[in-house]
């Protein structure tokens, strides 16, 4: 409310936020969630949450007019239509020379990804967070994180022989007939459900290729896990399309904080200012970087340091299709949620997942994300004219993870005898290296903060989300995020509460 005082207020509710808010409860401090998003609890009047990846509605974007899917263009047609401007799931964010995805509402990122949840491998380990202790990590902290988020693995005979992931076993063959290693990459879904999906026997979510706008069943997003256990604490609040423009210091201690109410167009309905003795920024990499760079250049921050707003990198995302033959067919029912991947990370700086084109036809096709080591990295600066932050990375910028994923596809595709498909991006146009879902960086570990994320040049204000990352994490990144964030918030609270 108005005029409140907290004694911790935690902006955003992705990985960092829930793990900050359920551990500090836990701990005994009451706790209030700021989420711009919409709480994603009440069905449409089709009676579901959340629409389907092939039919999107009002409830699909964040504030757009028209959809802005990932794969553009199909057999040489554009996909995306006119959808009413709502507070609709996926931001496509258009930062200039990338488009970054992101979740918004209550479970931020959770609500849209495809909950591949890996642990880097422990040997890349010093190369992702370089000032943290691996061997805390691997003993303790992935571990609180893999098991707080209910990750586990596809049951491998029953992958051998469903049909929903015909599309996988066709990418392990064509990347086993090339020399590389596919491993089956864990996930969030609750897979007793998927085989009940494909059973017949539950409503089907993953099956019906659900993903990208959220999943009704099946899926253990944050909702279900983390932020459903700081609820039942009853000491967390949460408060869905409230979005936090400024923080800055309190005269009487702690940090004022100004919050914008809006309505379901995105329009401003009020404004709220309370108090809070300790503020923890988990807005995600682009929401954290754009809120510390605008206070710090505007003065509500000044003391922020100069590493503010630096690190900032898109683990290497890069997309691309093969043109399968017709003995090769990948299923006209694929689930949504990938269960593999081939790991030439070592040999080729990619890490590709063999991910599903849930279009409901035979395509022929095989569809990969690859993560690349890709060692470019952007800054966000303040623009003063416009008032808004912006991020210098440039398309260009993507030519490494293209060499990377060509380590891979080159080999298949001359193996295979096959091509890459060049309908999926625009018109005869191979990669989709226009875009990211894996932000990281912008408030780096040990830079911007010290090394548990507290921000140097203030007391009690602290970054626990994927922009202490500096830029990769070798694989997906939700459970490295998870797993630092427990780690962080663990010390925080033994030290600063
Ligand atoms: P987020 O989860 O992004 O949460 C930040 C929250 O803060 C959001 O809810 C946002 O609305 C809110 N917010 C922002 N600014 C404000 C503000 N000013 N005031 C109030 N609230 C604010 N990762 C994996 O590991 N595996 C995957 O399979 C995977 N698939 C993905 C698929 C897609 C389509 C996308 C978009 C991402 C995917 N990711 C995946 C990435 C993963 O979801 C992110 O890395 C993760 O969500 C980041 O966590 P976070 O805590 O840093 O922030």
């Amino acid at each position: 409310d108005n005029g409140a005082h907290v004694p911790a207020l935690v902006i955003g509710t992705g990985y960092g936020g829930s793990v900050a808010a359920l551990r500090l409860a836990q701990a005994g401090v009451d706790v209030h969630m700021i989420e711009m998003g919409m709480a994603w609890d009440t069905p449409g009047s089709d009676g579901k949450i959340f629409c389907n990846t092939t039919t999107p509605d009002y409830r699909a974007y964040w504030l757009r007019t028209k959809t802005k899917a990932p794969l553009s263009n199909f057999l040489g047609f554009p996909i995306d239509k006119a959808v009413p401007r709502y507070t609709g799931i996926l931001d496509a964010e258009e930062m200039g020379g990338i488009i970054v995805y992101q979740g918004r509402g209550v479970g931020g990122g959770s609500l849209v990804n495809g909950g591949m949840a890996v642990t880097p491998k422990r040997a890349n380990f010093g190369a992702v967070l370089p000032t943290v202790n691996a061997d805390e990590m691997y003993d303790t902290y992935y571990p609180r994180a893999n098991a707080g988020l209910g990750v586990s693995l596809i049951d491998p005979a029953w992958f051998e022989s469903v049909d929903c992931y015909q599309f996988s076993r066709v990418g392990r063959k064509h990347a086993q007939r090339a020399g590389f290693p596919f491993v089956f990459v864990p996930d969030v879904y609750d897979w007793d459900y998927m085989k009940q999906e494909a059973a017949g026997t539950v409503p089907k979510s993953a099956v019906a290729g659900e993903i990208l706008y959220g999943n009704n069943a099946g899926k253990k997003s944050l909702q279900q896990t983390y932020i459903a256990q700081a609820k039942a604490t009853g000491k967390v609040t949460i408060s869905p399309l409230h979005k936090v423009t400024s923080v800055s210091p309190a005269s009487g201690g702690g940090y004022t904080v100004v919050i914008d109410q809006i309505n379901t167009t995105g329009d401003t309905v009020g404004t709220k200012t309370v108090v809070a003795d300790k503020v923890f920024f988990a807005a995600g990499s682009v929401g954290t970087s754009k809120l510390l760079v605008r206070l710090k250049a505007t003065g509500a921050l000044p003391n922020l340091n100069n590493e503010i707003g630096k690190g900032w990198g898109d683990n290497g995302n890069v997309m691309c299709g093969r043109a399968n033959h017709m003995w090769d067919a990948t299923g006209k029912v694929q689930a949504s949620i990938p269960c593999g991947g081939i790991d030439n990370w070592d040999a080729g700086g990619a890490f590709a997942e063999v991910a599903p084109l849930p279009t409901g036809i035979e395509t022929y096709a095989s569809f990969y994300l690859s993560i690349t080591k890709n060692p470019n990295r952007a800054e966000f600066s303040y623009n003063a004219s416009t008032g808004g932050v912006e991020l210098n990375w440039q398309t260009a910028w993507k030519a490494p993870s293209i060499a990377m994923a060509k380590t891979i596809f080159d080999k298949i595709n001359s193996k295979e005898g096959t091509i890459y498909r060049t309908d999926l991006f625009g018109t005869n146009k191979i990669w989709g290296d226009h875009l990211t879902y894996h932000p990281l960086g912008g408030a780096v570990l040990d830079k911007a903060t010290d090394n548990y994320g507290r921000l140097h040049g203030y007391t009690g204000l602290y970054v626990i989300d994927g922009a202490l990352i500096p830029g990769n994490t070798s694989v997906n990144p939700f459970v490295t995020i998870t797993a630092l964030a427990e780690r962080n918030i663990e010390k925080i609270i033994a030290t600063d509460m």
